[in-house]
């Protein structure tokens, strides 16, 4: 059993389609990035897992349970916590009020403070700013933080590195295996194919909202994905 299998779900923005019967696995402890062009369907399909957005067909099960009708909040209650596009922070708190919000009582677990701070060195050296005052990078990384205080078992990332300098991704992508190293599964979806391709050790690529390809990283290469990514084959 996957920690989370997605069986042919479609998602519809009223006569839009954007979802095609869409199967997915994630198995507990690797990461998967998702991949695509803009409009392929990644945002809705992680709102999809998290609850946030309601599939018109199919199923979403984690750890064999079926959550297709388990709302958002009760979904981070189960394991699943989802950081979506735009890094929203709240701007008046400091770094360590924002990550304390993510935490959740009901869910113990190998993240704490110290462990987030342990992921990310820039917010230990940042965790009395406030966040308006903070860079992007610093904000998706408290963002993920934030995320992570809730312990949860699979971490969903939506497009972590948009609108970020090259340099400040690396940063933030440095983290990640920290953050599976603690046990934690991530999805993460990305544009940008270079650094999906160098954290994860599986790839799904979608093409208007169907998969074009699913592999391990390590049997695939580059000009393969990118192949699919643009709908080449
Ligand atoms: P992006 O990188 O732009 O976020 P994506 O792969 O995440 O792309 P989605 O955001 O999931 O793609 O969008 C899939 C399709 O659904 C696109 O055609 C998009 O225009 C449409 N769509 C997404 N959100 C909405 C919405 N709230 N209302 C109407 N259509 C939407």
């Amino acid at each position: 059993m996957s920690l989370l299998e997605v069986d042919a779900i479609d998602a519809h923005y009223g006569e839009l389609r954007a979802l095609h019967g869409l199967d997915l696995r994630v198995e507990e402890g690797e990461t998967l990035a998702v991949v695509g062009a803009n409009g392929a369907g990644k945002s809705t399909l992680l709102k999809a897992v998290a609850g946030v957005l309601r599939p018109t067909a199919g199923q979403v099960r984690f750890d064999g349970r079926d959550v297709s009708a388990v709302p958002d909040h009760k979904r981070v209650r189960l394991g699943i916590s989802l950081v979506p596009e735009g890094r929203r922070i709240f701007r008046s708190l400091s770094v360590e009020e924002n990550l304390l919000v993510g935490g959740h009582p009901g869910r113990p677990g190998p993240w704490d403070l110290a462990a987030v701070y342990d992921a990310f060195p820039l917010l230990a050296d940042r965790r009395a700013r406030t966040g308006g005052y903070l860079s992007g990078g610093e904000q998706q990384a408290t963002a993920i933080g934030r995320a992570l205080m809730a312990n949860p078992r699979l971490l969903l990332l939506d497009e972590v590195s948009l609108g970020l300098a090259p340099v400040v991704v690396q940063d933030i992508y440095r983290a990640l295996p920290r953050i599976t190293a603690r046990g934690t599964t991530v999805l993460v979806v990305e544009q940008d194919l270079g650094q999906a391709l160098e954290v994860a050790d599986r790839v799904q690529c979608l093409l208007e909202g169907r998969t074009v390809l699913e592999a391990p990283v390590s049997q695939v290469d580059r000009e393969q994905v990118a192949a699919a990514y643009f709908g080449l084959e």
